[in-house]
C-alpha cells in the first residue's frame, strides 16, 4: 500500500509540493482534512445518480446537494447512501464519491498527486480494502493509507493508548455502525462492530411513533427528535418535549403531536441496551492488564451518537467507569486521520 522506506529525489519533491488529504469515509458523513489547512469539508455521504439506458451511471450531485434530494427524487434519479450498511455496499458509487472529494480539493494542483489517508470501518474485508485503495488511486492518490475508524477516533480524541502500552477503550457511534475497540500500542486488541447506531435509532423512533401514536413520520423528523429531546437516563427529564409532524395512519391526513423525552427513551431502549451489552461483553474479554488501565482512564465516546442525551450517564451507571465524550465527537475520526498525516511515523505504525 505504497509504503516506501527510501524516498527518491522525486518523492521528496512530491512530498514538498503535495496536498495531503485525510478522509473520514463515514456511513453518514464524509469529512475532509487537508494537511496544514485543517478540516475543509463535512458533507453527508450521499450521492445522487442517474442511470441511462446503457446502464451508464451519471453523478448528478454529491454531499449536501444530494442529501436534499433523498426521498424526493423523481423515478429516474436515485439518491444513494453507498456506505449505509457500514461496509462498501455499493462500490461504484463509493468510488465516485471518493473521486469527487479528492478531486474537489486537489484540482488546483496538477503537478503532484496527493497522499491520502482514509479511515475504514472495523471488519472491512480484504476485497473492500482493495476497493477503497483502488478508488483513491483512480481519483489521483499517489499513496493510500487505510486506518481503522476506531483507531483514528482514538488518535483524534488524543487517547494515550494509541502510541504506548496503556490500554484504552473507544466507542465510536456513527450512522450505520457502532465500533467498540480496546487499543494498546497502536493496535486493536479487541474490536466489535454492531449495526445498532444512529440510523437504527432513527428507525426505532419512527416505529415507536407509528405503533404508539398512529403517526407516520420521516427520517429527518425522527433524527431531529433524537438530537433535540433524547434523554436515555433512568429518569428522563420531564420538561423535554417536542412537536412532531407526520401523516396520520388512520385518516391519512397531516397531523402533529407532542413527544416527550420519556417517549424517546422508550423508543431507544433496545438500541441503548444493545450498545451497553456489547460494551460489557468487550470489557469481559479484555486482558486483565489492559482492563486495569481502563478502570483508571475510563471509556472514550466518539462519533455523532456520542451526543445522544444521557448515554454517557447510562454507560457510567452500568459499568461503574468514567465515560468521557470526546471534544467535537463528529470530527474525531478525521482529526485522527489528520494527526496521522502530520506524523509519518504514527501513520506507518497504525495503518493497515
Ligand atoms: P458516520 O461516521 O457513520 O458518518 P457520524 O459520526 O458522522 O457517523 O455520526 C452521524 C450520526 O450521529 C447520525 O446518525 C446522527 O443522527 C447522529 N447524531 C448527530 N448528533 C447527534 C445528537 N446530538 N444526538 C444523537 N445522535 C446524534
Ligand atoms: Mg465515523
Amino acid at each position: 500500500m505504497g509504503k516506501k522506506s527510501n524516498y527518491t529525489f522525486w518523492d521528496k519533491i512530491a512530498n514538498y509540493f503535495s496536498i495531503d488529504i485525510g478522509l473520514d469515509l463515514g456511513t453518514a458523513n464524509v469529512v475532509v482534512y487537508i494537511k496544514d489547512r485543517g478540516i475543509v469539508a463535512n458533507e453527508p455521504s450521499v450521492v445522487a445518480v442517474q442511470t441511462d439506458k446503457a446502464g451508464e451511471m451519471n453523478i448528478l450531485a454529491v454531499g449536501d446537494e444530494a442529501k436534499q434530494m433523498l426521498g424526493k427524487t423523481p423515478g429516474y434519479i436515485e439518491a444513494i447512501r453507498p456506505l449505509r450498511e457500514g461496509v462498501i455496499a455499493d462500490f461504484e458509487v463509493t468510488q465516485k464519491m471518493l473521486e469527487y472529494f479528492i478531486s474537489k480539493y486537489h484540482k488546483n494542483n496538477f503537478l503532484v498527486r496527493p497522499r491520502v489517508v482514509v479511515s475504514v470501518p472495523i471488519g472491512i474485508t480484504p476485497v473492500e480494502k482493495r476497493a477503497v485503495v483502488e478508488a483513491a488511486e483512480s481519483a489521483g492518490a499517489r499513496e493510500v493509507y487505510l486506518i481503522e475508524e476506531t483507531m483514528a477516533a482514538a488518535l483524534g480524541a488524543k487517547m494515550d493508548s494509541v502510541l504506548n502500552s496503556r490500554g484504552g477503550m473507544i466507542i465510536d457511534i456513527g450512522g450505520g455502525t457502532t465500533g467498540i475497540s480496546v487499543i494498546s500500542l497502536g493496535g486493536l486488541v479487541i474490536s466489535r462492530s454492531i449495526k445498532t447506531a444512529g440510523d437504527s435509532m432513527n428507525q426505532a423512533i419512527i416505529l415507536y411513533v407509528k405503533n404508539n401514536h398512529g403517526l407516520l413520520i420521516g427520517e429527518n423528523m425522527a433524527e431531529s427528535v433524537k438530537k433535540t429531546i433524547a434523554d436515555v437516563t433512568d429518569s428522563p427529564s420531564e420538561s423535554l418535549k417536542m412537536t412532531i409532524r407526520g401523516r396520520s395512519l388512520e385518516s391519512g391526513l397531516p397531523e402533529s403531536l407532542q413527544l416527550t423525552s420519556l417517549d424517546v427513551k422508550r423508543a431507544l431502549n433496545e438500541s441503548v441496551i444493545d450498545i451497553i451489552n456489547t460494551v460489557v461483553e468487550t470489557l469481559d474479554e479484555t486482558p486483565p492488564e489492559l482492563a486495569g488501565d481502563i478502570m483508571v482512564d475510563g471509556i472514550m465516546l466518539a462519533g455523532g451518537g456520542a451526543l445522544l442525551g444521557g448515554l454517557a450517564d447510562r454507560l457510567t451507571k452500568v459499568t461503574a467507569l468514567k465515560v468521557t465524550i470526546a471534544d467535537d465527537p463528529l470530527m474525531c475520526v478525521v482529526r485522527g486521520c489528520g494527526e496521522a498525516l502530520e506524523e509519518v511515523n504514527t501513520l506507518r505504525k497504525i495503518s493497515l
